[in-house]
């Protein structure tokens, strides 16, 4: 068996191959275009097409594909061959510069929010050369940016690298004032810790449901969900164990840096955690565990469920991202460290934070705002639609005392003095015990949780870029222009502190009492999607990203339609589902039932008067109404569908879907989980949620 350090990363075109690879003066040019968003000559580009060609083919390569991240929130590609034909007939493998560079790609079918008549649909992809190369399945992949000819920004890849740009610059400001000039780029990092359901195969393809929405629309709860917690960390079973073992081997031979794997809280549920990376190649990272968990999942004869809630009753699947800022020395810059210097370095980038996530709740809650991420948060699984900040008690006492002026009490009566005394300690677990919180400080990063987890992490971490680096931005301005450096500090971390402390709360988010205190706070409540998408395009949120360069007025409001329209067509897919269901499936199996017990009792009936037909026209009359309570909700789910659909698929039929058509679903679901529980077995049409959760 081969080691792994000795396969880690072997199918990527990472820094290593590149030194070894390119000549000398060819890769210090690439590496300046990496470090510095410099231009690159396509005479260079040719070099690199060539070298990269070479090494892809040995490793198997056949194809090359651009790769890149349209508005879906999954990855697209187009697979091009290296052939080229000589006049003999025969053919060489080519790759040149342009081809590496560019690629051209018919937009037309990608969601660009009403861009675009197809005449101008055209787009291009353009190579990231700050993501990595890799192979997979005999094919080149490289990560590019996808624009439209008119340079409209058409996928999450470029806003991404946008907001990494403008973030590095005003937090390098900030340093230079702290006297740091030496540092030449801050990056942000991000570990996303990703968790799955695992299902059998053959049980969820009989399961129309699960196969057109990700979810059971139908499924009475079984006798035993999660109750006895004894999945959770528990051991796992050999037929996961090999799928996590291919699982990790694929990700570690791509680069990808799979750390830590458990059982989680639901029946057949479980966690994958990466080492944290730089967000851009993090992202690309959480792109390719997701696909490489549903791939290998099929060979192991289970299909893996990335959905937010596949089962109701029990937990749904989530994404954390935890997400720090980093200096090229390797420094973490949300390291609260040892002396006053680090200290107040670690509270003006802490205060930005602590700003930015209370000026843009409502940007931060959008990230995390999809048809079926609201059937997580707030449903005591997820944290509340409501956003707020966990610091711990100790590090909200030191808060206080900077803003109230007074004695902090575990520091022997001391004052605090930014810069000039040491902070007291916090312990770094004691600042994560509350798990109930959106958005945690976990000792040197912040832990974002609200996400779903079929979510890009592009979206969360260019709103968390962006919010951050506005904040770092309007403290730069104020203390460039100070006389006096520790002065003008001191008075802006008090200011922000005292500004902005209504969002951090460490209780738990969960109660009822935090939904109550929270709106005596001021702060937003945006329960559904329909309700915080339209936050998106307020002016100052507008501002923001025009202000930064991030998105244009225009791409901002496409991006809102496209995520409204989402809305509509996700709901609108389930609804249709679950007609179908009911209609060809529930309905068919209920009158075969109710047939059966009627032909029993009819042939007891002829066979004499002695023999009772108590059991049959029990559960006949039973059936009966249940049965025409399902005729009557089923009727309602088809009109309320039929009316949504009316309404097209911006922000009133959003409304009309998620007021009208998820209460008509819900309704038809609970008649049938009620059939379901009194039909026999072998007539029920699809697997139970018993089988589908303990079927692994
Ligand atoms: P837990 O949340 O279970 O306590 P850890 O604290 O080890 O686990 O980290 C959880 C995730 O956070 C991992 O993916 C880890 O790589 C990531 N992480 C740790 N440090 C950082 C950092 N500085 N920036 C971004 N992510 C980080
Ligand atoms: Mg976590």
């Amino acid at each position: 068996m081969k080691s792994i350090p000795s396969y880690f990363g072997e199918m990527v075109f990472d820094d290593r191959v590149m030194r070894e690879r390119l000549p000398k003066d060819i890769y210090k040019t690439l590496k300046k275009t990496i470090e510095r968003g410099k231009a690159l000559d396509m005479s260079i580009a040719n070099v690199v097409a060539s070298a990269m060609k070479d090494w892809a083919i040995e490793r198997g390569a056949t194809h090359y594909t651009h790769w890149f991240q349209p508005m879906t929130g999954i990855t697209a590609e187009k697979h091009e061959s290296f052939i080229s034909p000589n006049a003999d007939g025969s053919i060489i493998m080519e790759f040149s510069g342009k081809e590496l560079i560019r690629g051209e790609s018919d937009a037309s079918s990608f969601p660009s929010g009403g861009w675009g008549a197809p005449f101008e649909a055209r787009g291009y992809t353009a190579w990231d050369p700050t993501s990595f190369a890799f192979v997979k399945d005999d094919t080149l992949y490289i990560p590019t940016a996808f624009c439209s000819y008119g340079g409209q920004v058409l996928d999450k890849k470029t806003p991404l690298l946008r907001s990494m740009e403008v973030i590095n610059r005003e937090a390098l400001r900030i340093l230079h004032l702290f006297g740091e000039t030496d540092v030449r780029r801050v990056n942000t990092t991000v570990g996303a810790e990703q968790e799955y359901f695992l299902v059998d195969k053959g049980l969820y393809e009989k399961r129309r449901d699960l196969q057109f929405t990700g979810r059971t629309l139908f499924g009475a709860k079984p006798p035993k969900g999660q109750e006895l917690e004894d999945h959770y960390y528990g051991s796992l079973k050999d037929r996961v164990v090999a799928y996590m073992k291919e699982l990790d081997e694929e990700l570690w031979r791509l680069g990808v840096l799979a750390k830590t794997e458990h059982g989680e809280v639901a029946p057949g549920q479980y966690e994958l955690a990466p080492i944290f990376t730089t967000t851009n190649l993090a992202s690309d990272h959480n792109q390719l565990m997701m696909e490489l968990m549903k791939k290998i999942a099929g060979r192991h004869g289970l299909t893996c469920l990335l959905h937010e809630k596949p089962f109701a009753g029990v937990n749904g699947s989530g994404k954390h991202n935890n997400w720090s800022l980093a200096t090229d020395k390797g420094e973490n810059l949300l390291n609260p460290g040892d002396s006053p210097e680090e200290n107040a370095r670690f509270l003006i980038f802490f205060c930005a934070v602590i700003q930015a996530v209370d000026d843009y709740q409502d940007l931060i809650r959008i990230t995390a705002a999809s048809a079926s991420n609201d059937h997580r948060l707030g449903a005591s699984e997820a944290p509340p639609a409501i956003v707020s900040m966990f610091v711990g008690d100790d590090l909200a006492a030191v808060l206080d005392s900077i803003a109230d002026g007074t004695p902090y009490s575990g520091c022997a009566a001391q004052r605090m003095q930014i810069g000039v005394n040491v902070l007291p300690q916090f312990p770094k677990d004691n600042t994560d015990r509350n798990r109930t919180s959106p958005f945690a400080f976990t000792g040197n990063k912040f832990e974002f949780r609200m996400l779903g987890s079929t979510f890009s992490i592009s979206g969360p971490n260019i709103i968390l870029n962006t919010i951050i680096a506005d904040a770092l931005s309007g403290f730069a301005d104020e203390l460039e222009k100070a006389d006096d450096f520790k002065t003008a500090l001191n008075a802006l971390i008090k200011r922000t502190i005292i500004e902005h402390r209504r969002i951090i709360f460490n209780g738990n988010s969960y109660s009822e009492e935090w939904a109550l205190e929270a709106e005596a706070r001021g702060l937003l409540n945006l329960k559904t999607t329909p309700d915080a998408l339209p936050y998106f395009v307020s002016q100052k949120n507008i501002d923001l990203f025009v202000r930064h360069g991030i998105f244009t007025e225009e791409e901002l409001r496409s991006r809102c339609d496209i995520l409204m329209e989402n809305y509509c067509k996700t709901i609108c897919i389930e609804a249709q589902t679950m007609l179908e269901m009911s209609y060809r499936e529930i309905m068919p199996a209920i009158c075969a039932y109710m047939k059966e017990l009627a032909d029993t009792a009819g042939s007891k009936k002829t066979l004499g008067a002695a023999l009772s037909c108590r059991l049959e026209e029990t559960l006949l009359q039973k059936l009966s109404n249940l049965s025409d309570c399902l005729c009557d909700k089923t009727a309602a789910l088809d009109d309320a569908l039929l009316k949504a659909k009316a309404f097209g698929e911006g922000e009133k039929a959003a409304h009309f879907y998620c007021d009208f058509v998820c209460t008509a679903m819900q309704e038809l679901r609970a008649v049938a989980d009620e059939l379901e529980i009194v039909m026999g077995n072998k007539y029920w049409p699809f697997p139970t949620y018993g089988e589908l959760l303990f079927s692994v």
